[in-house]
């Protein structure tokens, strides 16, 4: 049986102006320098027209500008373009202050009036990382600076850095620097 590429499924959204893909992708039009939202009312490019993006800042990226009539640039789950940025270095800012540590993503967005899923796409898109990788990233930099102090044990260092268990603190660690944090402060005590 013929599987449908994206590519066939978004001309077939885009022709029957399917709202079920409303806020999944954004179809550009080269003939007019516009980008929609898949619903949009307007009169319908020819396919060899469209390119298709996965959401309003990639189009707005390649030059392309926000319809009128259908508003990409506030399609559903999406904030204005020029707000994801601020909202990125926002939230950055708060899982470097342990956001994350203490709650969930969900949470930290509940306290800004957002969904979980507006806020992770807005920090991915803006900073190239996951929050979750974001928060792990700051605790390993708490935790290699405790790990210089002798009289800390490698458990209080996972803990007092803001991991929930030994286990997973030496995952990570491992992760990032490819040996584990008692071969790290052994190298470290040496140099
Ligand atoms: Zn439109």
């Amino acid at each position: 049986m013929h599987e449908q590429t994206d590519l066939e499924r978004w001309h077939h959204a885009v022709n029957t102006r399917d709202a079920a893909y409303d806020g999944r992708f954004i179809v550009a039009l080269v003939s007019t320098g516009i980008y929609c939202r898949p619903v949009c009312p307007s009169r319908l490019a020819r396919p060899e027209n469209r390119r298709f993006f996965a959401t309003a800042v990639d189009a707005a990226a390649a030059g392309f500008r926000a319809c009128r009539r259908c508003r990409p640039e506030l399609c559903p789950g999406e904030a204005p373009v020029d707000a994801v940025p601020r909202l990125a270095k926002h939230v950055a800012a708060r899982i470097s202050a342990g956001a994350l540590d203490r709650g969930s993503l969900r949470e930290l967005a509940s306290t800004m009036g957002m969904s979980e899923r507006h806020v992770r796409r807005a920090v991915e898109r803006e900073l190239g990382a996951s929050p979750k990788r974001l928060a792990v990233a700051q605790r390993l930099r708490r935790a290699t600076a405790l790990l210089a102090d002798p009289r800390r044990t490698v458990t209080q260092v996972a803990y007092t850095s803001g991991f929930q268990s030994l286990r997973r603190f030496n995952a990570a660690f491992r992760a990032q620097f490819a040996m584990s944090p008692t071969a790290w402060r052994r190298r470290s005590s040496r140099g």
